[in-house]
């Protein structure tokens, strides 16, 4: 079966009495038994549901591993990779990482003596030698956040897996119809199922996908004693956003090709970072590892920050808000929102430069869009 046929089909719920065709939403905090003898499967939500177990069945398939474990948000999902950790522990993530995964890698996993290194993985000699002994962690982020910059994510891999690291991918940016790193050799997929996964700005959930049974059990294991399982009725909104998750993101970066040309040609735009566009330096890399460049596109704007805060108070459709991958376009403006924690040097070393701002390319009208920006360009 392919991509669209498997959204719509692997999540079906065959044991229903009346065979609705929309899955049932389970929302029962535990089950009754029989008798002391017959514990009942699932016994208590925050062990398993049945609308969560139909959703994380979607996932796994959709992201072609063996199993999928969903949890209240991204970041639950990234603190629940921690758990593979113990003091002592190295990790190696991305320089231009999510700000709340840079935040919980440096702030809360300090407190349990595991260390962190950011480094650019595109500089794979320093990457390389980043390692140490007791490295045991890699974390990988492509397209990265915000300036789209591509990882190669199988030569990252390789290089972790033969210092005996685990690798994990937070592959919220492509989703996992453009990009699927299970095949690239990576251990564990991560999404905020928030974004792309859900697509309707209305949940905030998280996902991790992986083949290996030992670090799903462990995974597993972490989050019935942690507790951070999202809610039935979530999960089953978020199993109907993903019905339509195929013909969402063939949209979405239709319209973002042509976004990303059109800011090309403007001369008030001084840079534009898409990785569709022949002319972004990890283009080459994205066509092989992925099957399509998704709906972001970051740009710079002639100026500084007066000229990109004006740009994004005359916008109409593109609102003003964090978060992506939804139905309406949105803005975001990097420097006062994911990455407001950091000095205006440490966010010029990420790219992050005074006229960055961030565009999720929404399903509007893609000439509706075109018009917003150009007349917001002035
Ligand atoms: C939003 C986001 C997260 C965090 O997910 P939440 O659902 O907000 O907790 C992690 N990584 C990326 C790339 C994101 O965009």
């Amino acid at each position: 079966m392919n991509f669209d046929t498997k959204a719509i089909h692997t999540g079906r719920f065959k044991q229903d009495p009346k065979s609705a065709v929309s899955p049932p939403i389970y929302q029962t905090a535990t089950y009754g038994w029989e008798s002391l003898q017959e514990e009942p499967v699932p016994m208590y939500t925050r062990y398993g549901n049945p609308t969560r177990d139909l959703l994380e069945k979607t996932l796994a398939d959709l992201e072609r591993g063996s199993d999928c474990l969903c949890l209240s948000s991204g970041m639950a999902a990234v603190a629940s990779v921690c758990s593979l950790l113990k003091a002592g522990d190295h990790v190696i993530a991305p320089m231009d990482a999510y700000g709340g995964t840079f935040a919980y890698l440096t702030r809360e996993l300090e407190q349990f003596g595991v260390e962190a290194t950011f480094l650019d993985h595109s500089d794979v000699e320093s990457y390389r030698a980043a390692f140490r002994p007791n490295t045991r962690l890699v974390w990988l982020e492509s397209p990265s956040n915000p300036t789209l910059k591509i990882i190669d994510l199988a030569a990252c891999a390789e290089i972790a897996h033969r210092a005996g690291a685990y690798v994990g991918v937070d592959n919220t940016f492509a989703s996992p119809y453009f990009q699927n790193p299970l095949d690239l050799g990576v251990d564990i997929v991560m999404h905020s199922a928030t974004k792309y996964i859900n697509g309707h700005s209305d949940v905030v959930m998280g996902a991790l996908i992986w083949r290996n049974a030992e670090i799903g059990g462990r995974l597993r294991a972490y989050s019935k004693r942690a507790g951070n399982i999202p809610s039935p009725f979530d999960c089953w909104l978020v199993l109907r956003g993903l019905k339509t998750l195929g013909v969402r993101m063939r949209q979405h970066e239709k319209s973002a090709m042509r976004i990303a040309e059109f800011l090309a040609s403007h001369p008030r735009v001084a840079a534009v970072h898409y990785p569709g566009l022949p002319t972004h330096p990890g283009h080459e890399l994205a066509k092989r590892q992925m099957r399509g460049f998704s709906g972001m596109v970051a740009f710079e704007v002639e100026g500084a920050r007066a000229e990109a805060e004006s740009f994004t108070t005359k916008t109409r459709l593109f609102r003003i808000a964090a978060s992506l991958g939804g139905v309406e376009s949105l803005i975001g403006y990097p420097p006062v929102m994911s990455h407001a924690m950091l000095g205006e040097e440490e966010r010029l070393a990420r790219g992050v430069t005074p006229g960055l701002l961030r565009l999720s390319v929404g399903l509007e009208d893609t000439d509706d869009l075109i018009e917003d920006l150009n007349q917001a360009l002035g």
